[in-house]
């Protein structure tokens, strides 16, 4: 039988910075990927000449690890500036600290809410975390309808581990300031994003697949951890001595051979959104924003980003892109194709950004796994199904193996350490 002395699954960033922590440890390893192509969410959707990422993907890592292999990739650098639309307006982000453009009663009903938000409030979830932030009125207007399109959740069942630095907590003086002028600072928690100039994000982590040893059409299918060895779909089993996964940990549990009831029962509960991806070409430029949240509940996208604006070199001269991010609770998306374009159309009529006819083509991708679901009580069923694994001398890390919200930066130090800890 073949035998791989540090075998890791998954060819994304988090699984390529395992091979390259061990690489320094002046290890070989070997990446099992069950796609054709490597980089899991870096990956690039190459369609009639245009580029499209995964998603909107830009970075902001700041770590010397991670810009050390970044910065090898010439990039652009952009300003962090994003756009809200919301009932026919744009309106800059963060939506409530840059309310000009509503109605003069609107901003008073908003503004009164917000002075009067609770600030006893025990915080037991994100809802709470919201009222208390931002007031009920700004919070039912804004956040909480963003919820339900992004997390596809009630903001009452979501806990607020993962909020971070994602959501800036407004001051007052920075919510009145907003509500007369346009004028406003950029409080997005990084001023600036980096992207590659040609070749897509995943021009990013070129590099590390360059350096890596990684198998390709590798589904892994069983892992038996007392022989130590992976079964695959479509390949001959292989006996390994370190094993690091990136797998999601529900895929990874349902693999391994004679896990208990209770570490299955856990993994299970474990959720996920799913996204279909509207790509779009436009045959002329169409928009300068280079990325954008939608809060009206008729759209079904909650976010769209252009690629030709992360980078021109992304499709043909004198074109332009869009990309639309459709969540849906579980790995199964909801929607039909056919109901995915159809709303897409509507949308960019909406926006008022493009016609039918500025159309080249449009395409639809769904990708399994988006984000973690931070439901409340979730670290308990993720830390049983850690220890498991833990027990079996499986180093899992990554987004989905950490089942974290990480960046990809963050992945790609998760791995990393992964791969020094062993
Ligand atoms: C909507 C969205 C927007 C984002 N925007 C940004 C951003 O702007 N900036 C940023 O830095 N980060 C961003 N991220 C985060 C970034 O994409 C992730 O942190 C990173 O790509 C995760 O890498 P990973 O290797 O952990 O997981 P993945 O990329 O998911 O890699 C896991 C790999 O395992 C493989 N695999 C799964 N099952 C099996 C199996 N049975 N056998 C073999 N292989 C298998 C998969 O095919 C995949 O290649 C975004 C993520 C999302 C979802």
């Amino acid at each position: 039988m073949r035998k791989a002395k540090f075998a890791i699954l998954g060819a994304g960033i988090a699984g390529l910075g395992a091979a390259l922590g061990l690489r320094e440890r002046g290890e070989e390893s070997i990446i099992f990927e069950k796609n054709s192509t490597s980089g899991g969410l870096l990956d690039s959707l190459i369609i009639n000449g245009f580029i499209f990422d995964k998603a909107v993907h830009l970075s902001f890592a700041t770590e010397p690890k991670v810009r050390e292999i970044f910065d090898e990739t010439p990039f652009i650098t952009h300003p962090s500036d994003s756009y809200c639309f919301d009932e026919g307006r744009w309106l800059k982000h963060p939506i409530q600290n840059n309310l000009s453009k509503l109605e003069p009663d609107e901003k008073v009903r908003l503004i009164e809410s917000y002075v009067a938000r609770p600030d006893e409030l025990p915080i037991e979830n994100y809802r709470d975390w919201l009222y208390h932030q931002y007031g009920f009125e700004i919070s039912e207007k804004y956040p909480i309808r963003y919820t339900r399109k992004y997390w596809c959740s009630e903001p009452q069942d979501l806990s607020i581990t993962w909020v971070g630095n994602r959501m800036r907590r407004s001051r007052l003086s920075e919510i009145l300031y907003g509500a007369f002028s346009e004028q406003t600072p950029n409080h997005y928690y990084t001023k600036e994003m980096r992207y590659p100039v040609s070749g897509g994000y995943k021009s990013f982590i070129d590099p590390l697949i360059k350096n890596s040893i990684i198998e390709n059409n590798a589904n892994i299918v069983e892992i038996d951890t007392v022989k130590k060895i992976l079964y695959f779909e479509s390949l001959d089993p292989v006996a390994y001595d370190h094993l690091i996964s990136t797998l999601p940990l529900p895929t990874l549990v349902n693999s391994i051979k004679g896990a208990p009831e209770d570490v299955i029962f856990s993994s299970q509960k474990l959720k996920v959104t799913s996204m279909d991806l509207v790509s779009v070409g436009f045959n002329k430029k169409i928009i300068d924003h280079l990325w954008f949240y939608i809060y009206d509940e008729d759209i079904f996208a909650s976010r769209a980003y252009s690629p030709s604006v992360k980078s021109p070199n992304n499709c043909p001269p004198g074109c332009s892109s869009i990309q639309f991010e459709i969540y849906s609770l579980g790995d199964v998306g909801i929607r039909t194709k056919e109901d995915l374009m159809q709303n897409t159309i509507y949308a960019l009529h909406k926006l008022g950004i493009a016609k039918p006819e500025d159309i080249l083509f449009m395409e639809v991708h769904h990708i399994s796994h988006a984000n973690v679901l931070f439901y409340n009580g979730m670290e308990n069923d993720r830390d049983n199904v850690l220890n498991y694994l833990k027990s079996q001398e499986i180093k899992s890390c990554g987004r989905f193996g950490e089942w974290d919200y990480l960046w990809s930066n963050q992945s790609l130090l998760s791995g990393y350490r992964a791969a020094i800890e062993l």
